[in-house]
């Protein structure tokens, strides 16, 4: 079998435990559960720098420089993240060249041998092409000019020139390929007997994978003839598109770096995108975005970014897209371009102000934009059985549970409550499908909903609902010896500061909660031992919640199987949703000491990482 680049990244950043791959470099001190470093990338006394084996990551909450195992060995080496790799795998033991394809140790086929052979030969030809051409050919310059393809990005993207003629065909003849290995390679057809190029006056981007192979190539015309705007060579014994994300090869390291990949649809958006310093984008190859493509970048990030174009097309592959990847516990947000263009290429080739925060400022959650391109524009007369259903399946499948909520109610307004509660009597739904619709649209599922008296009165609904997750999870500790140890474990912070005190003192005297009754008298001893009637009252409910939870059968079985993974990443994602802002309003203010901002920011990115 073949090993790849992936799968050493893989045995480094999942094998390998991230504190032995840093304090192979740096000396890394334990305090309790937690592994700190003096941080190097800033000038540090205390430790700054925290590293979280289960999290596979390290963070200096100072100079905020963070990543995996193989970003820090890349910053803290100043090298390019392959020569990261290369470092810590010999560092390690691994030998990495069984990993790079074109080692020798590989056994490959030979015909693919060939192809990539060819496909090298072809790339230089093509460039060296473009070089000749720009010098005489001013349609052509003019064309780069304006796409603004200066030199450094022609040479990032290894841009080449087909010329209009079938002289690729003869180099290579003249390089000593046979006609069957050409023809293998599809770059050549077989036109009546005679060989002719694929490619005629187009500019050709090399498709490159991660192991910086070539393998096919993509001409787009530069003139508005009838001609189809990108040909992409045939596939062959290399080249699948359906398995190719382009620019994956420079996009890696920065994916890996920002935790979230931009989707596009074309090469052209992929090189805009660069031009502005965005660089953990990609594009697939015209292909629908597939099972491929998601296992090729969940090894990198679960924050995926998409960034269709503008127009019809664009919204529904979005839609396409959401519907694969809701299967595969992706966090989904879609740049909502409105209508300042069709595409991101012609976006940002238009305007020269545009920066990375225009971007950053429209993104949006996936059910907002399906809710302004889709939703919006459909009337209570107009609205068919099967969009219906359509709408309230997508609505209904997000495990954005607050968002979810949001826009429920703004359909039942738009469309009447009694349509769309009685949704399951006028449709012919399978009986699973029945259950799932009115589950969800009558709230059934939320059974074990917390009594809570709330010391905050200046709660909005969804932070109430917020501190209810919290206050349960809470509860959900005394009743689940696995839960509590794997929130230690992963140094689970609570943002109400009472719970967070409850919970450290219960680390603290974890023997006292040893059952219903040593549990019960654990909370009277706090009751009695504190002074602060908000602490009095939580405790109060806390003993209430959980004489409540302790008879509930059905809860005590969940809570033996409970994913506390999905708990907890639930709770991460709902506290984004609730925005920033309003939390440090409502949490943080108390706090005397002027680190807010830090404080606060520690705190979104340890539950971010959940
Ligand atoms: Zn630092």
């Amino acid at each position: 079998m073949e090993r790849t680049l992936d799968q050493l990244i893989g045995k480094i950043t999942d094998d390998l435990n991230i504190e032995d791959v840093i304090s192979h470099y740096i000396t890394v001190e334990r305090k309790g559960n937690s592994a700190v470093a003096i941080c190097p990338f800033h000038q540090d006394s205390n430790p700054s720098l925290s590293i979280s084996n289960a999290k596979k990551i390290f963070k200096c909450f100072v100079c905020n420089v963070g990543g995996n195992a193989i970003t820090f060995v890349q910053k803290y080496k100043k090298v390019s993240f392959i020569e990261a790799i290369k470092i810590i795998a010999d560092d390690f033991n691994l030998n990495w060249k069984d990993y790079f394809t074109n080692s020798k140790s590989v056994v490959e086929n030979p015909k693919i041998k060939e192809i990539k052979k060819i496909n090298l030969e072809t790339l230089n030809f093509y460039k060296y092409n473009l070089r000749i051409e720009i010098e005489k050919n001013s349609h052509l310059k003019n064309y780069l000019n304006k796409r603004k393809l200066t030199d450094d990005l022609l040479e990032t993207f290894s841009i080449g020139w087909a010329k209009n003629d079938n002289s690729l065909k003869d180099f290579l003849l003249k390089k000593d390929f046979k006609e069957e290995e050409i023809l293998r390679a599809s770059l050549v057809k077989n036109k009546d007997g005679r060989l002719n190029d694929l490619f005629f006056q187009r500019l050709i981007f090399p498709i490159i994978d991660q192991d910086n192979q070539i393998l096919g190539f993509s001409g787009r015309i530069i003139n508005n003839n009838n001609s189809i705007k990108y040909l992409n060579s045939s596939e062959n014994l290399l080249f699948n598109k359906g398995k190719i994300l382009y620019n994956l090869n420079n996009a890696t390291e920065e994916i890996l770096f920002k935790n979230n990949v931009i989707i596009v649809e074309g090469f052209m958006d992929v090189i805009s995108f660069f031009k502005i310093n965005i660089k953990n984008v990609v594009a697939s190859m015209g292909t629908a975005f597939n099972i491929n493509h998601i296992e090729k970048l969940k090894k990198l990030t679960k924050n995926f970014t998409l960034a269709f174009d503008n127009d019809q097309a664009g919204i529904e592959t979005t839609i396409k897209t959401y519907n694969i990847l809701k299967r595969h516990n992706i966090n989904l947000s879609i740049i909502n371009l409105s209508d300042d263009g069709k595409d991101i290429d012609e976006i940002i080739s238009k305007n020269n102000k545009i920066n990375q925060s225009y971007f950053e400022d429209r993104k949006i959650s996936f059910l907002d934009f399906y809710y302004q391109k889709v939703i919006e524009k459909l009337t209570l007369e107009s609205i068919q059985e099967n969009k219906l259903r359509e709408m309230l399946e997508i609505i209904l499948s997000s495990k954005d549970f607050i968002k979810k909520e949001i826009i429920l109610n703004k359909v039942k307004v738009k469309f009447g409550d009694d349509l769309i509660n009685n949704f399951t009597n006028k449709i012919k739904l399978n009986p699973e499908r029945k259950i799932f619709f009115e589950n969800n649209l009558t709230n059934k599922n939320n059974q074990n909903d917390v009594n809570i008296l709330y010391i905050n009165k200046n709660l909005n609904k969804f932070e109430k609902k917020f501190d209810q997750e919290e206050f349960k999870l809470l509860i959900n500790c005394f009743l689940s010896p696995i839960l509590f140890d794997t929130l230690i474990k992963n140094h689970f912070v609570f943002v109400n500061e009472i719970y967070m005190k409850i919970f450290n003192l219960v680390i603290q005297n974890k023997e006292l909660i040893n059952g219903f009754d040593k549990t019960k008298t654990f909370f009277n001893d706090l009751l009695i031992n504190s002074e602060n009637d908000d602490f009095k009252k939580i405790v109060n409910n806390l003993i209430f919640n959980y004489q409540e939870f302790n008879k509930n059968e059905n809860l005590l079985k969940e809570l033996a199987n409970i994913n506390i993974e999905n708990q907890i990443k639930n709770l991460a994602y709902k506290w984004r949703i609730l925005g920033k802002e309003n939390y440090k309003k409502n949490f943080i203010e108390t706090d005397t000491t002027n680190d807010n901002d830090e404080k606060f920011d520690y705190l979104i990115e340890r539950l971010k990482t959940f």
